[in-house]
């Protein structure tokens, strides 16, 4: 038999130890207060850069990978060290690889001062932002964060199942920002819901 020390990353060991760890932070500083997802875009510039003649971005792991890592650093730099949500205890993260060979990161804040209720709109925001006053942000939202076209205005988009979308759009919109228990913004859950 032969046993992997817990020193052989990613090995059944190591992943124990670093899960004992992560219980540790919870237990000593309590439930953490943001939950932040950073997924990779394979179509960053200082990918599509890197490429050869020919070449998808998905023929490059070496590439995506090292590139997501430098924008991670440089994300939890701004995180801890830039104090955009104010000081911050502690934080965790960790890189998780989709089928597809893209990884996106799950990073945990505890922050000093607790966000208030009255504060959630400082901290998130769906709204599509202007695009005089932010073009380049309000490029990003309107291909990368918006679902759909779907429904019967599409019917082979890849959510589409016997005629529905399986992710319930479109749905209705919300007047204010609440959460439900599970700590997600609450949804209206669908228009035919609400006609009834
Ligand atoms: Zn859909």
């Amino acid at each position: 038999m032969v046993v992997l020390p817990s020193s052989f990353t990613g090995g059944s060991r190591y992943m124990h130890e670093r899960t004992q760890d992560a219980m540790i932070y919870v237990r000593h500083f309590g439930r953490p207060d943001l939950f932040i997802t950073f997924t990779c875009n394979p179509k960053w510039p200082e990918i599509v850069d890197l490429l050869n003649q020919g070449q998808k971005s998905h023929d490059r792991h070496d590439i995506i990978a090292r590139v997501f890592r430098v924008k991670v650093k440089h994300m939890m730099k701004l995180l801890t060290k830039g104090c955009i949500f104010g000081n911050v205890r502690c934080h965790m993260y960790t890189v998780e690889w989709q089928k597809r060979g893209l990884p996106h990161v799950h990073i945990l804040l505890w922050l000093e001062d607790k966000i208030r209720p009255e504060s959630i709109d400082e901290v998130i925001c769906a709204e599509l932002p202007d695009s005089n006053v932010d073009p380049a942000l309000y490029e990003i939202i309107r291909t990368t964060m918006i679902h759909g076209p779907c429904g019967h205005i599409n019917k082979s988009s890849p959510c589409m199942l016997n005629g529905k979308c399986t992710k319930k759009y479109p749905r209705c919109f919300r007047k204010e920002t609440q959460t439900g228990e599970d700590g997600y913004p609450s949804i209206v859950e669908d228009l035919r819901k609400m006609a009834e």
